[in-house]
């Protein structure tokens, strides 16, 4: 799973899409593949257009493409979770416009130190402001004596705390299996390479090709080689034992488990 930032503002027009619209551009620009995700309070979909009229009737969900989109919409009541479960490719980072009353790290753009105060009691979370009141000195001091602790910054700032944010997570995410397959030889090796700016996770061959994975909640294990050959020679003794009719076995080149615990 990428970390999450939520973008967010007590009133409208205080730059969240401006600054969501500045990270995407400047992060892409290096490299790295960010998602977005967006709290909208109307319907996406237009009444009477030809795709509101399949949702209409009861398509349970509808895939529109065109030469440039592919877009599904699906009618149910959302949570942020469900929305970055939605996701179907594997971003660096997830930025969502919105969602203030969730549980995750935000960002707060606001104008006035009282916009400041008023958002510090009401919202959690908040590990950065940003926006009109940023570009007050007084005001940045002020607010460092409200919240002590909370970083008052300009988007080149918040640029630089969110590629620390990402850079970090990729070196939670070295296995640190030491397999010597990556052309940085070590794990810790890569570590440097990326705290460098020089690497990507990616660059981690393990982590790209595993002989099998373990996530818990999206969050994957690391295994080294022994745990990797145990769990695939037992899935794949388990899946031998059964009766797969007209699959053959020796022809899948992938198997994917999923056990719910909460069941
Ligand atoms: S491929 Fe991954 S696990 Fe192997 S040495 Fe390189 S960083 Fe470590």
């Amino acid at each position: 799973m990428a970390p999450i930032i939520c973008i967010v503002s007590l009133s409208r027009s205080r730059g969240k899409t401006s600054l969501i619209e500045f990270l995407i551009k400047r992060l892409s620009a290096k490299g790295f593949k960010i998602a977005s995700i967006k709290h909208a309070t109307e319907p996406f979909d237009t009444p009477g257009k030809d795709s509101w009229r399949h949702l209409e009737a009861g398509s349970m969900e509808l895939t529109c493409i065109t030469p440039q989109e592919l877009i599904t919409i699906r009618r149910m009541k959302a949570s942020l979770d469900d929305g970055v479960d939605s996701l179907h490719l594997d971003p660096d980072l997830i930025l969502v416009e919105g969602f203030k009353k969730s549980d995750k790290p935000k960002i707060l753009c606001a104008e006035t130190i009282e916009e400041v105060e008023e958002a510090l009691k009401r919202i959690s979370k908040i590990i950065a402001i940003t926006g009109k009141v940023a570009e007050d000195e007084e005001a940045r001091k002020t607010i460092s004596s409200i919240g002590p602790g909370v970083k008052v910054l300009g988007f080149e700032e918040i640029l630089g705390l969110i590629e620390d944010l990402i850079v970090t997570d990729w070196l939670k995410k070295i296995p640190n299996l030491d397999c010597g397959k990556c052309r940085y030889g070590s794990c810790k090796a890569l570590a440097e390479a990326i705290r460098r700016g020089e690497a990507r996770l990616e660059d981690c061959v393990s982590l790209l090709e595993p002989m099998a994975r373990l996530t818990l909640n999206d969050e994957i294990v690391p295994l080294s080689r022994w745990p990797q050959t145990l769990l695939r020679e037992l899935i794949l003794g388990f899946t031998r034992s059964l009766k797969l009719g007209d699959i053959n076995l020796e022809k899948v080149k992938r198997i994917r488990v999923e056990i719910d615990l909460s069941r």
